[in-house]
């Protein structure tokens, strides 16, 4: 080494408080190489520490995972794709890495240096991963429910997270109205039926919506919209909310009669889920609430697995206690096929509520411009918490 270079490392060393052997250690980039952009150290130095010179020291990790994920600003662990996605990778260092999601060590690697973390809710955000993740600014969440997200935790480390709860509202509240008349027309059987050559119309008498009572189980976003479909079809609509009471405005609006618990359970003739996943709501819908339902009763769960207890659910359906149920969600996802798979009063999908091409759109565009915001020092426009970051 010159002298020169020599008396570079040493005030590298003294000002930014490395080691030698942390210093050769580390992993050294080009200025030029970062994708031609300008980029500041201190976003990778914990501490606020930067390096001037040519050179960065990034990571004092010489793992090349670590390496390679060496110049992230911004990771897209899930598939949250889109034009407003491309228009971030082009003001920012941008890495999807959808393995991240389930893969522990593959995600510590992009840790130390994100800025920005965009996840749907196969990402657990956790208060040990945002530990590792100084420089990080802002969580996205692609999607309304946060039950992936530790967000006391990242309040405290004055992380945002950013989420876009109306999005595709619509989209899920047209799920559940579609699996309730699918469910009552048996949909998926006779379609199956009429590919396999057949044309036996008895077999598939089916129900109306109309005239039929809807309980809904969670007056929000949601719960709402599919209230107003609902009364379009000609349902009598009650609906219980734990933190929503009877006098609410909003129930004239939708045309919702508030009802108790006990009361939606036992006189609904569809019981349709929308409440968020949380300590109190896990296993709402147990053995006593089914076995409070009628007998002729469907259950639709649109919202999270883990609200309704599957292995309750299971055995009313088996012996016919209540008369069936469509399952957008699940407990364990994606779930291992089992005796629920093989009932013919089950209708089941894949967790796509919130998919479709408009709603995704919506989500993408506005959890991109969201990170964009708090990327730039501006404020997210729909925050979990706190609406500025710390750091
Ligand atoms: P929201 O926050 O607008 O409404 C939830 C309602 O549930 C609130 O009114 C709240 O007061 C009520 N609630 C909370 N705890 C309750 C309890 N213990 N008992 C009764 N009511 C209670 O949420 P939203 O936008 O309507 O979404 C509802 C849920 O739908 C989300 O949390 C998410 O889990 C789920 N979701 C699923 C999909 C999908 O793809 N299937 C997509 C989006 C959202």
């Amino acid at each position: 080494m010159g002298l020169g270079r020599k008396r570079q490392v040493g005030s590298l060393m003294r000002d930014y408080k490395i080691t030698l052997s942390e210093y050769r250690n580390s992993v050294k980039v080009p200025w030029r190489k970062l994708a031609g952009k300008p980029f500041g150290c201190s976003r990778w130095l914990p501490g606020g520490r930067a390096l001037p010179l040519g050179w960065h020291v990034a990571t004092t990790s010489p793992d090349s995972k670590a390496r390679a994920s060496l110049m992230v600003d911004i990771l897209v662990s899930e598939a949250v794709r889109g034009p407003a996605i491309d228009a971030l990778a082009r003001e920012w260092n941008l890495v999807e890495d959808v393995q991240a999601a389930e893969d522990p060590e593959r995600l510590a690697a992009y840790l130390p240096t994100i800025r920005a973390w965009i996840v749907r809710n196969r990402t657990q955000v956790t208060a040990d991963a945002l530990a590792k993740a100084p420089c990080l600014q802002v969580v996205g969440r692609a999607g309304v429910g946060l039950d992936n997200i530790d967000c006391q935790a990242a309040e405290r480390a004055g992380v945002v997270v950013a989420f876009t709860p109306r999005e595709n509202s619509l989209s899920v509240a047209e799920l559940a109205i579609g699996l309730m008349i699918a469910w009552l027309r048996h949909l998926p059987k006779a379609d199956r039926h009429v590919r396999e050559g057949g044309w036996d119309r008895p077999r598939f008498l089916g129900g109306e919506l109309a005239g039929r009572r809807l309980g809904i189980v969670g007056l929000g976003r949601i719960g709402c919209l599919v209230a107003e479909r609902a009364a379009v079809f000609g349902m009598d609509v009650v609906g219980y909310d734990a933190y929503v009471s009877a006098d609410d405005p909003r129930l004239d609006e939708y045309g919702i009669q508030w009802v108790p618990w006990n009361e939606l359970l036992e006189t609904s003739d569809i019981i349709s889920c929308h409440v968020p996943l949380t300590p109190e709501t896990r296993h709402l819908i147990d053995a006593d609430a089914l076995g409070r339902m009628k007998p002729t009763a469907l259950l639709v769960n649109t919202a999270r697995g883990e609200i309704v207890d599957e292995a309750a659910l299971l055995a009313v359906l088996k012996e016919g206690r209540i008369a069936g149920a469509a399952l957008d969600v699940r407990e364990r996802e994606p779930p291992e096929v089992g005796a629920l798979e093989q009932l013919d009063n089950v209708l089941l999908t894949p967790h796509i509520g919130a998919f479709t091409h408009e709603a995704q759109e919506r989500v993408v565009t506005a959890v991109a411009e969201d990170v964009a915001r708090v990327l730039r020092g501006e404020p997210a426009r729909q925050v979990v918490g706190r609406a500025r970051p710390e750091r």
